[in-house]
């Protein structure tokens, strides 16, 4: 009976840990997978972010392709059984491995991958494949099978994309998470999807090497500014425009409590210690991101001066 109870606990804790992709329609003719809140590892099977996919006439457009090749492939399972029809094109909200790293699927399944000219440069800069194999080394055999996807279609500033009865519009909005990140919005439908600009009830994430706080508030300030009523992200259910105000409200007090320490001569040390008691503590995401954030903003406001 004792190991009855035992076996239960396991097999309870192994589906526990082992998020279940489940596909869900957000709207008519659009869908979303959503992964847990968490840093990527074995367990989650890097399984931590949100893909997209928009049904056309003509077949898919997906958005971000999740952390594997295999996530990605399960994801294209699930679409197929709505319907069977050929994903068209694949757009890359920017480089995290979370939103980038399964590309390899839709690849070859034939669709055209459309991303910043700033991925593009990473790519063939050969940084992105270092820092692949870094990945590789770190999270063991997570990554093991990612084989890094340039984009078929480059974006600068902005790129209008109509498939199948259906209109995109893919938008530049860095340096601000990221140096290249996009957002997409669908103008009869108003929706946008943000990547990872636009986050609720969780901190977002500054400590890219291409961040840029100031950017993300002027990002953020250009999204409240558009007309959509679904606001879909790399990290949250379907969000409205009360999220924008949320991260903005983060990233502001960032910036101004680091301004006002530094104006008092406070050392990094300090800073950090000051910040210690605030009300973002609570939200997800907070102990993995927040240090990093105050580190990156205070670097940048000895650059802005
Ligand atoms: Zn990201």
């Amino acid at each position: 009976m004792r190991y009855m109870k035992l076996l239960f606990v396991l097999v309870f804790l192994a589906y526990a840990i082992t998020p279940e992709m489940k596909l869900r329609r957000v709207q008519k003719d659009i869908y979303m997978v959503r992964g847990v809140d968490a840093l990527p590892s074995m367990e989650n099977r890097g399984f931590m972010s949100n893909a997209f996919a928009v049904l056309t006439e003509d077949g898919w457009v997906v958005i971000d392709a999740l952390s594997t090749p295999e996530l990605s492939k399960e994801f294209v399972d699930n679409l197929m059984r709505v319907r069977k029809a050929p994903i068209k094109y694949a757009i890359i909200t920017h480089y995290h491995p979370d939103h980038w790293y399964g590309a390899k699927t839709y690849k070859e399944l034939g669709a055209k991958i459309v991303a910043h000219k700033k991925l593009m440069d990473f790519y063939q800069s050969g940084e992105a494949q270092l820092a692949l194999e870094n990945a590789k080394q770190r999270f063991g055999d997570l990554f093991k099978s990612v084989v890094l996807v340039p984009p078929d279609i480059v974006v600068e500033d902005k790129y209008t994309l109509k498939v199948g009865g259906k209109t995109f519009e893919v938008i530049y909005m860095g340096p601000a998470h990221t140096d290249n990140d996009l957002v997409v919005y669908m103008p009869s439908e108003k929706v946008l999807f943000t990547g990872d600009l636009v986050l609720y009830n969780r901190i977002p994430f500054m400590g890219d090497r291409g961040a840029s706080s100031k950017g993300l508030v002027e990002a953020l300030h250009k999204i409240k500014k558009m007309d959509a009523k679904v606001i879909l992200g790399g990290h949250n259910e379907p969000m409205d425009m009360s999220a924008v105000d949320f991260t903005l409200g983060y990233v502001q007090f960032l910036r101004e409590n680091i301004r006002k320490a530094k104006e008092q001569g406070k050392s990094i040390d300090e800073i950090r210690e000051a910040l210690k008691d605030n009300p973002y503590r609570k939200y997800v995401m907070y102990d993995a991101f927040h240090n990093a954030n105050v580190f990156r903003v205070d670097a940048e406001l000895d650059m802005e001066e």
